[in-house]
């Protein structure tokens, strides 16, 4: 049986070529980058290759404005906490109703433990941000301001450049979590005023466990982990290098291959979505069509639970998601479909499917095969199971 993973925005497999690049950082050059000696040195210049080639990949003005963390949650603590100081003037947070737990809890925790009032701006049933609520929510008082580049579950790609601009007019700082847009679209940071923006590698086919946050050159920075003097003192903490040295080989083969490999993975996608839509039916795409990451479509098939077409598709050997989060047994909705107001019978039946260079047509083709037998199946079940409650 062939099996069929497209369940990329929850992570990628690591490319080999760049589990080649690490194999050496766990044995021969096993050295501390902060040593002074040969075995530090040449572990030091790897990873300031590394870092180059981040900083490549975002467009970034210079190497130094890229620090290295522990992956995307690590990232999005640091830039908010930094710029919310205790009794700093600024006390107040402007973010949206979509993004990812790892904003959405921080900024909770923070409304309950240090009186930070948080203002969380909606989207329209197509997930896009309501700009002159988010303009409104700005003030003297803002602190930071933080959307995210790309939804990971609709993959709808928000203006972060222009929402950079409006935060600055009013003093306050911006921040992305560009997690899911690095490797799926293009980024220049220096065409825009993002003062931070959070990655992780394993989303673009490096390890897990790694990430960097990039700090615009003069931006106040306050490290989040005291420690040693590593990262230019922004971030203690002996470095992960394997990891490091990974998500720098990761980022230059993806800005290598970033425009073809995309246009290839957006055609995969597109038939995919297309055939569902045509094939099976009684189904909607959610999200920003026009503005989306060309990997993910995220299609909701009313009347049906997505839970039981996970199981089925896992069980022909098909990966997806999604999307909602599940706790003890039982599915919450999504807490993204939710925002956008999707109708209640579509609420449960979302599924994301989400794609990468490892795909191929043939799985397109293979979830074709399976996935209008295990809607049909399913619709049947629901209907005849309301047709027995109103009887
Ligand atoms: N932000 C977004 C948008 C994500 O999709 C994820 C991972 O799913 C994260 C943050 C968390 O990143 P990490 O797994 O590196 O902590």
């Amino acid at each position: 049986m062939r099996r069929v993973y497209l369940d990329n925005n929850a992570t990628t497999r690591v490319d080999p070529e760049v589990v080649a690049k690490m194999l050496p950082y766990f044995s021969e050059d096993f050295g501390n980058a902060s040593s002074k000696h040969g075995f530090g040195i040449d572990v030091a210049t790897a990873m300031r290759d590394a870092r180059r080639s981040v900083q490549a990949l975002l467009g970034a003005a210079h190497d130094h404005e890229i620090v290295f963390t522990s992956g995307g949650t690590e990232s999005d603590n640091a830039a908010l906490l930094s710029a919310l100081q205790p009794g700093g003037e600024r006390n107040e947070i402007v973010t949206t109703a979509v993004e990812h737990s790892a904003i959405l809890n921080l900024v909770d925790h923070l409304r309950e433990t240090r009186g930070v009032t948080v203002h969380i701006i909606g989207v329209d049933a197509d997930g896009r941000l309501d700009i002159d609520a988010f303009k409104a929510a700005l003030g003297p008082k803002t602190a930071i301001a933080s959307v995210m580049w790309a939804n990971n579950e609709t993959g709808t790609v928000f203006p972060v450049a222009e929402l950079a601009a409006l935060a600055h007019e009013t003093g306050a700082l911006f921040h992305t979590d560009a997690v899911q847009a690095v490797g799926k679209t293009p980024i220049n940071l220096k065409e825009t005023a993002i003062d931070f923006l959070s990655l992780s590698a394993h989303k673009f086919h490096g390890p897990k466990g790694v990430g960097a946050l990039y700090v615009r050159k003069g931006v106040k920075f306050n490290p989040l982990i005291f420690g040693g003097r590593q990262e230019r003192v922004r971030r203690g903490g002996t470095e992960n290098t394997p990891g490091v040295i990974g998500m720098g080989a990761a980022a230059a083969i993806m800005q290598q291959r970033l425009a073809a490999e995309n246009e290839q993975i957006k055609a995969l996608r597109d038939r995919l979505e297309r055939s569902v839509v045509q094939e099976i039916g009684h189904c909607r795409v959610s999200g920003d069509i026009d503005n989306r990451l060309c990997n993910t479509s995220h299609i909701a098939f009313f009347d049906i639970e997505s839970e039981a077409v996970l199981e089925r598709l896992d069980r022909a050997g098909v990966a997806a998601s999604s999307g909602s989060a599940c706790s003890a047994g039982s599915t919450e909705p999504s807490h993204v479909l939710k925002a956008m107001n999707v109708p209640a019978n579509a609420l449960n039946g979302a599924v994301r499917f989400s794609f990468s260079r490892d795909n191929r047509s043939e799985d397109v083709d293979r979830v074709l095969e399976v996935l209008p037998d295990v809607i049909a199946r399913l619709r049947e079940t629901a209907l005849a199971a309301r047709g027995g409650a109103a009887g």
